[in-house]
């Protein structure tokens, strides 16, 4: 799928599996939702920019590279999105964060804003919308819609599952932006969730069903 990166890398995939299964306890649910986050990340992060700085080793001079430019800004989606932060945080400690509130109406599955925040200088920061469950990709869309209303101009979307639908929608308003993801599952239920997937990932992270 054109802009779709699969991460298939063998500790993504296993992380998945045992979130998959519906035993796994909240605790332990959580945590592999941030590790999979920071995996996911380092595989959206692989083409940043680097600039030489000269540092001292403790036995030369040298050249050595550093990320050049203003750091990310990951901008989690409601809840879910939540999820990933810890983790991405942890491998980019100096990354700002925005914030998108958005539900989604349980009986038409429309986005609806609640709190929208994120830095003045936008425009010179690579965006990394933290959004796990690309479901329909209506709340998707919204929060692409908001990041570039705010002025950003290099956005990614970090995700956990994905359906093929929410992937054609999402590129059909967004065509540049690319996906990470650590699977494409078949399909979705008729309230939204999908299949196979993991269930309601808020509810399984923070124990509220
Ligand atoms: N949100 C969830 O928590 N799970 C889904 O399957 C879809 C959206």
């Amino acid at each position: 799928m054109k802009g779709v990166t699969i991460v298939d890398h063998p500790l993504v995939q296993h992380k998945l599996t045992l979130m998959r299964d519906k035993t796994r306890s909240t605790k332990v649910f959580r945590e592999l939702f941030s590790e999979i986050g920071a995996l996911l990340c380092y595989e959206a992060t692989r083409d940043l920019a680097l600039e030489d700085i000269e540092i001292e080793t403790p036995f030369a001079t040298m050249k050595s590279p550093v990320l050049a430019g203003k750091k990310l800004v990951l901008a989690p989606v409601g809840r879910a999105g939540m999820g990933f932060l810890d983790g991405i945080l942890k491998l980019v400690p100096s990354a700002r964060v925005a914030h998108i509130g958005l539900y989604r109406d349980p009986r038409t599955l429309v986005a609806v804003e609640y709190f929208f925040k994120a830095p003045d200088d936008m425009a010179e920061r690579t965006a990394l919308v933290l959004h796990p469950m690309l479901a329909t990709g209506n709340s998707a869309v919204a929060a692409i819609d908001r990041l570039k209303e705010s002025g950003a101009k290099t956005v990614r979307i970090l995700c956990m599952l994905a359906t093929p639908a929410s992937v054609e929608k999402v590129h059909a308003v967004h065509p540049e932006v690319p996906i990470y993801t650590a699977a494409i599952d078949d399909g979705m239920t008729d309230t939204g969730y999908i299949v196979p997937g993991l269930g309601d990932v808020g509810d399984r992270m923070y124990g509220t069903r």
